[in-house]
């Protein structure tokens, strides 16, 4: 063998399969919605009366880790499985359980999800045994009445109790709220000490157009900016540098010592350094939450696509991802984007 022949410890024996879309981002994160279904009727993400997607549209959970297992193994290192309500689709801890396998071969950095929490507490412990170390729950309010109101009918004790099964499990919990002017304004920094207390990361959201719902998003929606002005009349907020890729920014509180993000999509542009997707559960990809860019993969895996061609829909449909978002709350205007949060998932 000569000098040239030996191998070099830096040389890649084989290329890492990465997803890079045509703007140069690096797709690492990909977000599965795995039902439409919910059993809270938030007033932000859902009509009072919703239809549902026949079963027939919706991927089985065999065809979500199918799709899910083709974008990890093209470099996403990142899952986070989300809906409509994820925790109320039957079967979802087998499908968790199986991808799990993804963590234990280390393609996986993190499984992850976003619940509404009511079904935690039966829930929390099998999800810490598949490797789940951190979690997303959903909560607007500390106050019983309010949260009925938000929800149309939901039981704030449940989803506490559920954000306790969870901590107690070992699981991180992180509570995202929407801020929403008439209704919780006045109570976000009891919400996020509530958080601060307990350990727990917190998340205010700015209300996104998304779907078409009974009421003016212009008459619910507060801008972030404002809030943090609020928080600052009273606590100390220093800007921290953690970047997740996506739309939050964050700050800690000295007076918490906790961490708050800070997600504005409608005040903040953070398109340059996107690096997520988003699978909705009838298996269409789309590549920003602002745009009505989609790709059919159910149509591709029902059409008996094998691996290869699956990877190659899916190379194609990053490949087209928008530059950025097209957001716009304007009065009476109709949403930017009309599918539902609970569709394209959170
Ligand atoms: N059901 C789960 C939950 O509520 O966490 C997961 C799905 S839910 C669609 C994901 C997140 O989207 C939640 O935090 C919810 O508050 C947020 N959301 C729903 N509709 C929204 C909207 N129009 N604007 C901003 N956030 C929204
Ligand atoms: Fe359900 Fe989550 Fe939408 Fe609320 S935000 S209605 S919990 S999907």
């Amino acid at each position: 063998m000569t000098p040239h022949d030996a191998p070099s410890p830096q040389a890649p024996t084989r290329s890492t399969p990465v997803l890079i879309d045509g703007f140069g981002r690096a797709v690492t994160y990909l977000r599965v919605s795995v039902t439409d279904r919910c059993d809270l009727r938030c007033v932000y993400c859902m009509a009072e009366h919703m239809t549902f997607l026949p079963k027939a549209q919706v991927l089985t959970l065999e065809e979500l880790d199918r799709i899910a297992s083709a974008f990890i193994g093209q470099g996403v290192r990142k899952l986070r499985l989300t809906g409509g309500e994820p925790l109320v689709r039957k079967g979802f801890m087998g499908l968790v359980e199986s991808l799990s396998r993804h963590l234990r071969s280390g393609a996986l950095d993190e499984l992850t999800l976003t619940t509404n929490g009511t079904r935690l507490s039966e829930f929390a412990s099998d999800l810490a045994r598949f490797g789940v170390r951190r979690i997303n729950v959903s909560m607007d309010t500390l106050k019983p009445d309010l949260f009925r109101k938000l929800t149309r009918g939901g039981d704030l004790a449940k989803v506490i109790a559920g954000i306790d099964a969870a901590l107690a499990a070992g699981i991180a919990v992180k509570i995202n709220a929407v801020a929403l002017k008439d209704d919780n304004a006045a109570e976000l920094a009891d919400l996020i000490a509530w958080a601060h207390a307990r350990g727990c990361d917190a998340t205010l959201i700015e209300a996104m157009p998304l779907g078409e719902i009974e009421v003016d998003r212009t008459d619910q929606f507060l801008s972030l900016k404002d809030v943090r002005r609020d928080l600052e009349s009273f606590w100390t907020l220093t800007d921290i540098d953690h970047q997740t890729g996506g739309p939050a920014r964050y700050v800690r509180i000295a007076e918490t010592g906790g961490r708050l993000g800070l997600i504005t999509p409608l005040s903040h542009n953070f398109c340059e350094a996107c690096n997520r997707v988003r699978l909705t559960c009838t298996g269409t990809l789309h590549t920003c939450l602002g745009r009505e860019d989609a790709s059919d993969l159910r149509a591709v895996i029902r059409a008996g696509a094998d691996d290869e061609a699956l990877i190659d829909a899916v190379r194609l449909a990053v490949d087209a991802k928008p530059k950025g978002h097209d957001f716009q709350i304007a009065r009476a205007s109709a949403p930017a984007v009309a599918r539902h949060m609970s569709t394209t998932g959170g």
